[in-house]
């Protein structure tokens, strides 16, 4: 198959969460299993300049957005039996910010949406699947679908879109949107783009992807429902037999506790002796009490809402009442800022915080700590607790999405369990299931040991979750030659002279007819 992932970050060129993670690593992946792979994303300025240099350039041309006519380059980088391809302009991405700051966003990724799709013909690169990741690549599917699908080259491409976090979704003036994207008013109606007044990238996705796809099996189920829906569970209802949950995996090789350079000294499941040495060397590093015995709880996680914080700023006194130490690493909302700089002075030699990315310093603290703790409101799958558990640092999480796929709790009836869960939003379950670790921790070596030891065993690699994605694009491509053998176009020669100039008009035109969809594939929420 001919794989296009779209997105906005991507590991190791470019990070803000996990997105950049999961494109990161499963575009390999599913290269690794024989397929054409190709990602492509904004060539940023804070891109390391290494990358940078081995980059090559491919093609530039002009795309235009409304009046505007932007320089676009592609430049190209092969690794990993990837292509990578970068979008380059510097007026969009030479910037010292990945996202949120320009208060041009949707110049910026409309941009970046519009010059994906018209790149394709001039790389000569149709796509069978065009996998689209979170909001920032959420135009493609529908400008796709609107203004590009009746030319011959892109009839044959389906796509697939990914929530990675619903909470953010692109939301713009419609006039603004408009202006850059040449979409006209009847476009903006409740069953299409519009979306309570706005426009909002991450519904324009929803709406019109063949197949959407999350990050867990439990936040595909939650996000139908008004409490997690992020106002778009009544889109979600309406499509839910184009909506599936595949959980995500972590980067196994990037995350061994059995060889991993970053730790100062590596260890396994059968030989824990380094995690001990992790430990004091974390205690130092981070100006702690150096003691064997104290657990460490750690928290390393953007610093937003959606992870909980709250329930910890309402009972952190309670927690550093018991003899634990605490690790924050987290960047983000100064409020958590403020109270995790507060506990520090607070609590001498028994708290750290640091504020900033530092991926090596997340290694050394996953590997160092005992406890991670990841009260999250919602979390439509999270890494860090698999993480951890790799560097058997057990969990503690609350029950919701990708957190509950993940992390059992420890049953004493029947020994199962790889950590320890509590199931409502309330800061006394969390602090409650926090103490019966600690009591595992502190007087039942024995089970933690075992828990650890079955943590780091757990299989967290992306082969499952990469045949999972590979059935469903088999499956549309299937569902694709079934529904419409006969409307199927030829493919386009090799050297097209695709006319990429957008023909905004087609919008209007009546529809031609098609191959019967699955119900309500564009229905209103
Ligand atoms: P989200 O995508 O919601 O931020 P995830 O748990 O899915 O949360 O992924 C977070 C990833 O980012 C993990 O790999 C985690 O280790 C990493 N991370 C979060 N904050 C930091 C930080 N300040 N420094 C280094 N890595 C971080």
């Amino acid at each position: 198959m001919k794989i296009l992932f779209t997105a906005s970050e991507c590991v190791p060129f470019c990070k803000t969460g996990g997105l950049a993670d999961v494109v990161g690593a499963l575009a390999p992946v599913l290269a690794k299993k024989g397929h054409d792979v190709r990602v492509m994303l904004p060539l940023y300025s804070m891109i390391p300049h290494d990358y940078v240099a081995q980059m090559k350039h491919v093609i530039d041309f002009e795309v235009e957005l409304g009046w505007r006519k932007q320089y676009c380059g592609i430049e190209a980088l092969e690794k990993d039996g990837v292509t990578w391809y970068f979008v380059d302009n510097k007026y969009y991405f030479g910037r010292s910010y990945i996202y949120g700051m320009g208060g041009d966003e949707y110049e910026r990724y409309g941009f970046f949406d519009r010059a994906c799709l018209n790149a394709l013909p001039l790389l000569d690169f149709a796509p069978d699947i065009l996998h689209a990741h979170d909001w920032q690549a959420g135009m493609i599917p529908a400008l796709l679908k609107i203004q590009y699908q009746h030319l011959p080259f892109y009839s044959n491409i389906k796509t697939v879109f990914t929530i990675h976090n619903l909470q953010y979704q692109g939301i713009f003036g419609i006039p603004e949107v408009q202006d850059v994207l040449g979409l006209g008013d009847s476009l903006f109606t409740d069953d299409k783009l519009e979306c309570y007044g706005c426009a909002n990238f991450m519904k324009a996705a929803l709406v019109y992807s063949d197949e959407i796809t999350t990050v867990s099996p439990s936040y595909a189920e939650e996000i139908q429902t008004a409490y997690y829906g992020e106002r778009m569970d009544g889109l979600l209802r309406a499509r839910k037999e184009s909506l599936s949950g595949v959980l995500n995996g972590i980067d196994i090789g990037e995350y061994n506790p059995a060889g991993d350079p970053l730790i100062p000294a590596v260890y396994t499941s059968d030989d824990m002796s380094g995690k001990a040495v992790c430990k004091e060397e974390l205690q130092k590093e981070l100006g702690l009490e150096v003691r064997a015995d104290v657990p460490i709880i750690s928290l390393i996680t953007r610093l937003s809402n959606q992870k909980g914080l709250d329930l910890i700023d309402r009972v952190i006194g309670e927690i550093m009442a018991e003899d634990v130490q605490l690790v924050v690493l987290g960047m983000g909302d100064a409020r958590y800022v403020n109270l995790f700089s507060w506990a520090e002075q607070h609590y001498q030699g028994r708290v750290a915080a640091r504020f900033r990315m530092d991926g090596a310093l997340a290694h050394r603290i996953y590997a160092g700590s005992d406890i991670f703790l990841m009260p999250s409101q919602f979390e439509p799958c999270g890494l860090s607790q698999m993480i951890a558990l790799r560097y058997g640092t057990l969990p503690v999480v609350r029950e919701t999405g990708g957190l509950r796929d993940t992390v059992l709790s420890y049953n004493e009836a029947n020994n199962a369990g790889n950590g320890f869960t509590f199931f409502n939003y309330n800061a006394h379950d969390m602090l409650f299931t926090l103490r019966r670790a600690l009591y595992f921790y502190n007087s039942n070596k024995a089970v933690w040991k075992m828990l650890q030891k079955r943590g780091m065993e757990g299989d967290y690699s992306w082969d499952h979750s990469a045949e999972t994605y590979l059935s469903l694009y088999q499956h549309m491509l299937r569902q694709q030659e079934q529904e419409a053998p006969k409307a199927k176009k030829p493919r386009a020669p090799r050297k097209p002279k695709v006319d990429v100039v957008v023909d905004v008009a087609a919008e209007e035109k009546p529809k031609k007819p098609r191959a019967p969809r699955k119900k309500k594939a564009e229905t209103a929420e």
